[in-house]
């Protein structure tokens, strides 16, 4: 017998208690969802045995001619999903990706501009915390007294700073980005324009949501959010030139990486075809929607939205001046079986571990299917439990209705 599973069994338990548990939960995390089947097949696959340092036809080592398959079919739809012309799908991870860009890109000490992670931006971009903000003069704009980000700021900015590098893209904002914009200011102090699509590369590979691709120098994503691939990175570029291409090509091997995960490129690659069907499309749609309809549940219970509603798939659940912080929120959730996670809202007057905000998405529960109806009951639910998060018998009833709801709808069946 070779299963986990009577070897290994305090292991074995905790995978089976994990898959339970997703199972059993409502998801709301934004960055999260479920990969499919197929992806999880490829995945698990003997293709985690194989070193393959270079690219496909590039190899230094022998017997790479059926992973140079697989690589080669992640590249090809990768191109095809974003309508690019260079694709990498080596990075392990989004902020690996993010990580080759700027060493490809610029010299240490140079200066970028980035968004804040405290308006709605990423770590890696630029944050005091992270490389980026440590290798690099990492400059920040934000968001305005709206919740919009402020572009006469950006450009103030850039005009004040010199960046040469501007970075766009965010981890927590509900709007639509000004890509044509933010090119332009770019353009006027000479910058590099990156843009980090890792939130809605979903939306974006169905059209959805505006593409960064025909503005932007260089664009990264992770492969496992509205994508709904395996957890990885990429990198994409059109029009970017050999020069731009040939160094990030460099920098991700033997710049900053090693060997690739070719279990892993595989599952890109089939995430990448299952993205490409008619039916990605429909549920990036239904994404959307689901999320407009909790958002509009959330006002009508007397909830703010940052920026006032959402044109993706998330929403930042504004909770200053109201008696429950993030942290009680996302715990008192958590009770009635939804997950969700505690985020700062611009200019938030509680400390980053507390914070005054939710992020909510929808990703995760329109791949079990849910529709406006059934996201809508649940926003109902979440406020009964932020009306009142120290009460047991509402948790308690949540979770019960919330048990109920995710039965009709099993994740991997
Ligand atoms: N970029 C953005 C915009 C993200 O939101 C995230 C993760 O949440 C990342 C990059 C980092 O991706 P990873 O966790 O794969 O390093």
């Amino acid at each position: 017998d070779c299963t986990i599973a009577g070897y290994d069994d305090e292991l074995a338990k905790a995978i089976a208690d994990e898959g339970q548990r997703q199972e059993d939960h409502v998801e709301l995390i934004a960055s999260e969802n479920y990969a499919s089947p197929r992806v999880l097949e490829a995945q698990g696959s003997k293709l985690t045995n194989k070193y393959a340092e270079g690219y496909p036809g590039k190899r230094y080592y022998g017997g790479c001619e059926y992973v140079d398959v697989a690589e080669k079919l992640a590249i090809e739809r990768l191109k095809q999903l974003f309508d690019a012309d260079y694709a990498n799908v080596q990075p392990h991870s989004g902020s690996q990706a993010n990580q080759a860009v700027y060493l490809a890109l610029l010299q240490p000490g140079d200066t970028i501009l980035g968004m804040s992670l405290a308006h709605g931006g990423h770590l890696t971009h630029g944050a005091k915390v992270n490389v980026s903000g440590k290798l690099f003069n990492a400059i920040q704009y934000g968001v305005d007294e709206n919740g919009l980000i402020d572009y006469d700021e950006v450009q103030r900015l850039a005009t004040e700073h010199q960046p040469k590098m501007l970075v766009g893209g965010f981890s927590a904002y509900s709007q639509v980005v000004d890509w044509a914009r933010m090119r332009k200011i770019a353009d006027s102090v000479g910058a590099l324009f990156f843009v980090d699509m890792a939130h809605v590369a979903g939306l974006i590979a169905a059209g959805v949501y505006p593409s960064p691709l025909p503005h932007a120098h260089v664009v990264t994503s992770t492969t496992h959010k509205t994508l709904r691939g395996p957890r990885g990175g990429l990198i994409v570029a059109k029009g970017a030139g050999e020069e731009i291409e040939k160094k990030l090509q460099s920098i991700v091997f033997p710049g900053i990486q090693g060997g690739p995960l070719m279990h892993v490129i595989a599952a890109k690659a089939v995430a990448f075809k299952e993205a490409l069907e008619p039916e990605f499309k429909s549920y990036q749609a239904q994404v959307v929607k689901n999320a407009k309809a909790m958002a509009k549940t959330f006002i009508e219970r007397g909830y703010k939205i940052v920026s006032g509603g959402t044109e993706n798939h998330l929403m930042l659940v504004d909770m200053i001046g109201k008696d429950v912080t993030g942290k009680a929120a996302e715990e008192a959730l958590g009770k009635a079986h939804i997950t969700v996670n505690k985020n700062a809202v611009p200019n938030d007057p509680r400390k980053p571990f507390v914070t005054s905000g939710l992020r909510v998405g929808t990703p995760a529960v329109t791949t079990r299917g849910y529709k406006e109806a059934d996201v809508t009951e649940l926003a109902n639910w979440i406020c009964d439990v932020l009306d009142a998060p120290e009460d047991e018998a509402v948790i308690a009833a949540v979770r019960s209705k919330v048990t109920e709801q995710c039965r009709k709808f099993p994740v991997y069946g």
